[in-house]
């Protein structure tokens, strides 16, 4: 059976303790591959290869450096094919969807920031007859990147890149459950020509090597992106320590769906906002507040197409819905739509495992679920359950939709639905969200502010909001005359 190794100094090398765990294949159940069980002892050998290259690789030119990032996107656009499999496989997403979205948005993230660095200044504020101030931005030395399962490369690309091309070298881990397209990509950077001990990635699992890289003294940022309860501990752990932390976390999102609204368009925008990735994007829409005028006419139609929606093996060209990314998901989320029963709601469509043939019977298959008749202030509706499973309720005005959306502890995203254009606007300003679609659901452009208030996170990724995470600013003032 295949072993995958760490990705350190500039080489793939096996875990010091040589001890390594099951890597599953969510489509038929079966572990395929086994992966490093790293701890301690690695996180030191990554951080002294850091340590060593972070003089060359933040001395280089910016050019220099912009190229390597730009070689490394490039490479893995020419093994397009190799990255999607390999994504598809390891998490059980529809290869169609790993090849629309997961590996052409990770070949993006590189080379979006290896070309933003190159026009990433810094300010000056000139005080009139005093003298003037100037800031500069250096890289803050090691950061440690520890990403999630449900958009394996697209996420953990997401952090390094803006980490690497801002000057700093880097120690990573993806998540134990999706480790592959992390593995691969150490030889994308070995063929890029990126300077030994730039990039080093460590896999096993959160609490025994992620932890260590969250307290280790020299790694001095920590980029996270995971459940509100490890980002939590995260800032517990590395707070104290006086670091730098960006923390993307759970969310529960609404969308608010108005009677004006272009109902085609929002139905099928919906059906994806709701069940692309089998639900498990933090931007999928759980709880959908539908104004009660067509609150039945939504009911019908939506229940209607997302029954026929083919839920299959993640290499059917027709499966809408894949596997779900693990056995222990997928119990946490059939335990999820048991408490929405208990707790009085309908199921209107879904609500089992599916069984596919052989050989994916063995397989983590849900159906894409949706309830009615829950309560806005239910378990159901406030915990955030990530998987194929939404609620829908009805509201009569503005006002009520808007607390409804409100009352939970997440703000990440949220949609609206109209064609009023004030409405688009107040509403969109009163939602607690970081991020906010009118009449659209995950249009991103990567120059925006990305991420979460309340228990959905601390910090903003994207953009130049990125680069500035990653970078310490130092203000320096000379006197005039
Ligand atoms: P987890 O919080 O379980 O894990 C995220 C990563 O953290 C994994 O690599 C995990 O390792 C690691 N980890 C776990 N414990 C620790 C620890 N003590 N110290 C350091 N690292 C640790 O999240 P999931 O992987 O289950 O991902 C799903 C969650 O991610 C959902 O809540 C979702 O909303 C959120 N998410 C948020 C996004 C955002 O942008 N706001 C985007 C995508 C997802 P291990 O491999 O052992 O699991």
């Amino acid at each position: 059976m295949e072993k995958l190794q760490n990705f350190i100094n500039g080489t793939y090398v096996p875990p010091k303790n040589g001890q390594y765990i099951d890597n599953y294949e969510p489509a038929t159940g079966q572990v395929y591959a086994l992966i490093p069980d790293s701890d301690e002892e690695d996180v030191l050998a990554a951080v002294d290869a850091a340590e060593k290259a972070f003089p060359i690789w933040s001395n280089m030119s910016i050019e220099e450096r912009s190229k390597i990032l730009v070689r490394l996107s490039e490479g893995i656009e020419r093994n397009m094919d190799e990255f999607v499999q390999a994504e598809s496989r390891d998490n059980g997403k529809p290869v169609s969807l790993a090849a629309h979205v997961d590996i052409p948005r990770a070949v993006s993230n590189f080379h979006f920031f290896a070309t933003a660095i190159t026009h990433f200044a810094s300010e000056s504020h000139h005080m009139e007859g005093v003298g003037i101030n100037f800031t500069t931005r250096k890289p803050i030395g090691i950061v440690g990147c520890i990403s999630p399962w449900n958009l394996p490369l697209y996420l953990f690309s997401w952090k390094i890149a803006p980490a690497l091309a801002a000057g700093n070298c880097v120690i990573a881990k993806p998540s134990e459950i999706t480790p592959y397209t992390a593995y691969m990509l150490g030889k994308m950077a070995q063929e890029a020509g990126m300077p030994a001990g730039v990039l080093n990635i460590l896999h096993g699992t959160g609490p025994k090597v992620g932890d260590a890289i969250v307290k280790h003294p020299k790694i001095k940022a920590i980029s996270f992106t995971g459940g509100t309860k490890t980002g939590e501990y995260i800032a517990r752990t590395a707070g104290p320590m006086f670091k730098k932390l960006s923390l993307e976390l759970g969310g529960k999102n609404p969308n608010i769906i108005f009677a004006d609204c272009n109902f085609d368009d929002m139905l099928s925008t919906t059906i994806r906002s709701s069940f692309a990735n089998q639900g498990q994007i933090c931007l999928c829409g759980s709880r959908i507040f539908v104004e009660r005028p067509i609150y039945e006419k939504f009911k019908e139609a939506f229940v209607a197409k997302v029954s026929r929606s083919k839920v299959s093996f993640p290499s059917d060209p027709e499966a809408k819905l894949g596997a779900i990314v693990s056995e222990a998901h997928m119990e946490k989320i059939l335990s999820y739509i048991a408490l929405a029963k208990e707790e009085g709601g309908t199921v209107l469509t879904g609500g089992n495992r599916v069984h596919l043939p052989a050989p994916h019977d063995q397989g983590y298959y849900i159906e894409p679920t949706i309830i009615e008749g829950l309560s806005y202030d239910c378990r159901t509706n406030q915990e955030e359950i990530f998987g194929p499973v939404v609620t829908i309720t009805p509201f009569d005005t503005e006002e009520e939709a808007l607390m409804m959306a409100n009352s939970t502890m997440y703000g990440l995203a949220g949609t609206i639905w109209t064609t009023n254009l004030n409405r688009a606007h107040r509403v969109a300003d009163q939602l607690q969200s970081g991020i906010v679609w009118v009449n659209a659901w995950l249009v991103r452009d990567l120059r925006t502010p990305f991420g979460g208030v309340k228990a959905s996170g601390v910090g903003r990724e994207g953009g130049w909001e990125a680069l500035r995470f990653f970078t310490e600013a130092k203000n320096i003032f000379i006197k005039y005359e």
